[in-house]
Order: C-alpha cells, then sequence, then structure tokens
C-alpha cells in the first residue's frame, strides 16, 4: 500500500507540476463556481441508478455526501504542489469510508464518470482560450482519475480486511459453543466405530459400510472442522488418518472367504481403533487450540475484540436501515481508573476490569454486544432499543457498577464510577459517525464532572 500510494503521489505532483499556473487558477475557479452545482446534478444523475438508490436515499445521506462531494470536488481540483500530501490522505479516508457504508465499487466508478462528464460543458462556458480549455479539461479529469485511484485503493485494502473479520466472527460466533461441538463430534466418532465393529462381528451388511469421510464426523470435518482450525497442524494428521481409514474400509469391504479372514478382519479393528483414538486426541486438542481470544475475544475481560466492530455495525446497520429499528451505542469510560491502577496495583486493576465487564454482560440482553474498547474503554451496541430504553440501560449499568466492590490486596473495599456517552443511530450508513457521537457524549459526560450519562445531541447550527 505504502509504495503504491507514494507512486500516486508522484504522479499528482507531475501532473501539478506540468500545469500552468494560469490554467490551476482556472481549476481554482471552476471548483468554487461549479462545486455545488455539480454536487447536486451529481447526485441527480447517480440517483437513478437502482444500485446506488439504495445507498444515497436516504435524506441524512443525501444531505451529508452532497456536502462532502462539493468539498473534495473543491479540494481536488485546487490541488496544489503543497497539498499533495493532504489530497491523498483525503482520499484513502473517503475510500475507507465507503468500505465502512459498503458501496459497492461499480457505484463510485460510476460516480467519477458522471463527474467527468459534468466538467466538460462547464470548461466549455469558461472565459479562457482553447488551448487554456483543453489544458484545463486534461488537469481536472486527470486530478480526478488520481483521487479516484488512491480511493479504490483504499477501499479494497479496507474490504479486504473487513471481509476476513467477518470471517473471524463467523468462526467466533460457531465456536461460542465449542464445548457442545467438541463433545457432539467425539460421540459422533464412537458412534460410527460402534457401527463398524458390530457389522464386522456380525459379518453383515459389511458391502454397505460408509466410507470414513462420508460418516457425520467425516462431512463435519472436511466441510467445517477443517475451516475453523485452518492453519493448526493438526488439521493435517486428522486429515490423514481420516485417509488410512478409508483405505481400512476399503480393504475390510474387499476381504474374501478364507481361513485368515477373521485374523485380518480383527486386525482392521484394531487399526480403526488408533487412528480414531488419535482422531480423538488430536481433535480435543484443536478445540483447545483455538482459545478464545485468538478468535476474537478479549484476554481479560472475555468481551468482543474491537475488531469485530465493523462486522458488527455493518450488520446492524443493514437490519435498522432495512427494518426501521432502533440501534443505539454507549461508549464507556471508567473514571479515575489510572489511580486505582497506581493507589492499588494492576492486578486490582484487572479484577476490576474483570467485574465491571460482567456487569455489562449480565446487564445487556442477549441480542446486544459488548466490546472492550480500549485499556478502560468500553462500546455497547445496543439492538432495537428506542432512546429511552437506551437510557435506562445505560443508567442501570452505572448504577449497577458503582454499587459493586472489589477487595483490595490490603482489604479494603474500593467500588468505581462510570462514564457513560451514549449516541442514537441516526440513518447515516457510517458507523465511525456514530462512533465519534457517542464519543463526543462521553467526553461531555466527563467534562460534567463524571459518573454520568450524557446523549449526544445533534447541534442545531450546523448542517453536520
Ligand atoms: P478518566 O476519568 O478521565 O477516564 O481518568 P482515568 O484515570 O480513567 O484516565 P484514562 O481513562 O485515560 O486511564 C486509563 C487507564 O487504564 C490507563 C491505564 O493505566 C489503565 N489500563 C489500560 N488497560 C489496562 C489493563 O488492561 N489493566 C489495567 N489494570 N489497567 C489498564
Ligand atoms: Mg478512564
Amino acid at each position: 500500500m505504502q509504495t503504491f500510494l507514494s507512486k500516486m503521489k508522484q504522479e499528482w505532483t507531475t501532473l501539478i507540476s506540468h500545469t500552468d499556473a494560469r490554467v490551476m487558477t482556472l481549476s481554482q475557479i471552476l471548483a468554487t463556481n461549479n462545486a455545488a452545482g455539480m454536487s447536486k446534478r451529481f447526485y441527480d444523475t447517480v440517483l437513478t441508478d437502482p444500485q446506488a438508490e439504495e445507498f444515497l436515499t436516504n435524506e441524512q445521506v443525501e444531505r451529508h455526501l452532497k456536502r462532502a462531494l462539493e468539498r473534495w470536488l473543491a479540494e481536488v481540483l485546487s490541488g496544489t504542489a503543497d497539498s499533495v500530501d493532504k489530497l491523498i490522505v483525503m482520499q484513502q479516508h473517503v475510500g475507507e469510508m465507503h468500505a465502512r457504508i459498503g458501496i459497492p465499487v461499480q457505484v463510485v466508478e460510476m460516480g467519477a464518470r458522471v463527474l467527468k462528464k459534468l466538467l466538460s460543458p462547464l470548461i466549455d462556458k469558461m472565459e479562457c482560450s482553447a488551448e487554456d480549455k483543453f489544458k484545463l479539461l486534461n488537469f481536472t479529469t486527470g486530478s480526478i482519475d488520481i483521487a479516484m485511484e488512491v480511493m479504490s485503493r483504499a477501499f479494497s485494502f479496507s474490504e479486504n480486511q473487513s471481509s476476513r473479520e467477518d470471517e473471524n466472527y463467523r468462526v467466533y460466533s460457531l465456536l461460542e459453543n465449542a464445548e457442545e461441538e467438541k463433545e457432539k463430534q467425539i460421540s459422533s466418532l464412537l458412534s460410527w466405530e460402534i457401527d463398524i465393529v458390530y457389522k464386522i462381528l456380525l459379518d453383515s451388511e459389511v458391502c454397505n459400510i460408509q466410507s470414513f469421510s462420508r460418516s457425520e464426523f467425516g462431512l463435519w470435518f472436511n466441510h467445517k472442522g477443517r475451516h475453523y482450525f485452518s492453519g493448526l497442524t493438526g488439521v493435517g494428521y486428522i486429515s490423514k488418518l481420516m485417509l488410512e481409514l478409508d483405505e481400512l474400509i476399503h480393504s475390510i469391504k474387499s476381504e474374501t472367504a478364507s481361513a485368515s479372514k477373521r485374523q485380518k478382519l480383527i486386525s482392521y479393528v484394531l487399526q480403526i481403533r488408533t487412528c480414531l483414538s488419535q482422531i480423538t486426541t488430536l481433535l480435543r486438542d484443536l478445540f483447545d487450540d483455538v482459545s478464545r481470544h485468538e478468535i476474537g475475544m478479549d484476554v481479560l475481560t472475555r468481551l468482543l475484540n474491537r475488531r469485530f466492530l465493523p462486522t458488527i455495525f455493518k450488520r446492524e446497520i443493514t437490519h435498522a436501515n432495512r427494518v426501521g429499528t432502533p440501534l443505539s451505542v454507549l461508549i464507556i469510560d471508567i473514571d479515575y481508573f489510572k489511580e486505582i491502577n497506581d493507589g492499588h496495583g494492576h492486578n486490582t486493576g484487572d479484577e476490576l476490569l474483570r467485574k465491571v465487564s460482567q456487569a455489562f454482560y449480565d446487564s445487556v440482553r442477549s441480542s446486544d454486544y459488548v466490546f472492550r474498547y480500549g485499556g478502560d474503554e468500553f462500546l455497547i451496541v445496543l439492538t432495537e432499543a428506542s432512546e429511552q430504553e437506551t437510557l435506562r440501560m445505560a443508567e442501570r449499568i452505572r448504577n449497577r457498577v458503582e454499587k459493586q466492590t472489589v477487595i483490595t490486596p490490603d482489604g479494603n473495599k474500593l467500588s468505581v464510577s462510570l462514564s457513560i456517552g451514549v449516541a442514537m443511530f441516526s440513518g447515516h450508513p457510517d458507523y465511525e459517525r456514530l462512533i465519534q457521537s457517542a464519543d463526543e457524549a462521553l467526553y461531555r459526560a466527563k467534562s460534567l464532572g463524571r459518573n454520568r450519562v450524557e446523549l449526544w445531541e445533534p447541534k442545531k447550527d450546523t448542517h453536520e
């Protein structure tokens, strides 16, 4: 990514240095006079596309994005040698934001085409020579192309990362019931074994014995287990043992009547026993190896790791927008936590973090999500809770924790208070906005004296 960015920076700098100062001034004038109009016409055009409509019809979004595009145009078309660094960073941010919202890349590409199409008639109307018009078109479309390329690259980079986390979260959810899954698979190994032994013993239906890879365990392992544990060495060993078992089954089935048949069958059964007991041991180890933190649980608090925020938010925002249900966020920070660490030691601090986390977990419903957001900071996503319910929940959490105590090494009782920032989802698909709002509310709770809940309210005097 870094090499790509420096290459793009170089290209943008070259484009600027090869453009006359006069043309750059014309480009700035063009941007100042037309950014708002272009943005409006851009959305009028783009919204006729059904794929784009799905993302852009929300009134809030339209308002925000129109202004954002206006600013974007003004900046990109007024690029100077000094602003290239800033412009590159800006494109990265926009690309990442598109990825967070989940705008399909083809919608963004269509947008670029629409913008460039809007430019020609505007340039035509400019009062300058034909040669300058040509250079101006070259400069403006060149700037948009470079900006778009950086944006697209940041978009795919972000998308790749987030699909990896989506996948991790899927595995994490599946393994939430790991203990149950482990026992289920071990018992299915045992059933398969008993079935085989009976068939051999009674010498009945031997030809109908199922191969191991078609058994319930075999299917589970090939379709799911292999995937859950991918990268761990046990997976390879189990696969090898599964092949061995299939070969043994094949030999059993092809055994013809002979004096030594019984002896051979006994030896096969013993080999099956060895393979299965090895698989069982390996399977137990695999389940133990995939300790929860590796797949996304915070080790200390056993809450969700913040890297799952994008996965959860994308899913919940899509749901809230589609169904129209409320969605809210609490950002919680422990008050004066540093003093606790300093005064009573890190272990007491850790114990408090664990206790407080447990209180969060016990307070929310099973459809809500509790994340460890930072050191002593937590983020809770509440699903389908109205503003009133959200505030009630926040207050309940604050109250509950305030009453909790831990015993310090010198035997004293210690308690903490919480400051909580609350924000309600407003329809804007970029979850960063929601987090930022809750963060601002938290900041207010801190500055108003801590140990309190504050709700984010939109500022009345701005459109942001
Ligand atoms: P404020 O009321 O402004 O939040 O004051 P504060 O002292 O809580 O300040 P801040 O939130 O910035 O301090 C966070 C502290 O949390 C700093 C760090 O020592 C501590 N911390 C972060 N992670 C851990 C952890 O895993 N265990 C322990 N024991 N302490 C941690
Ligand atoms: Mg704190």
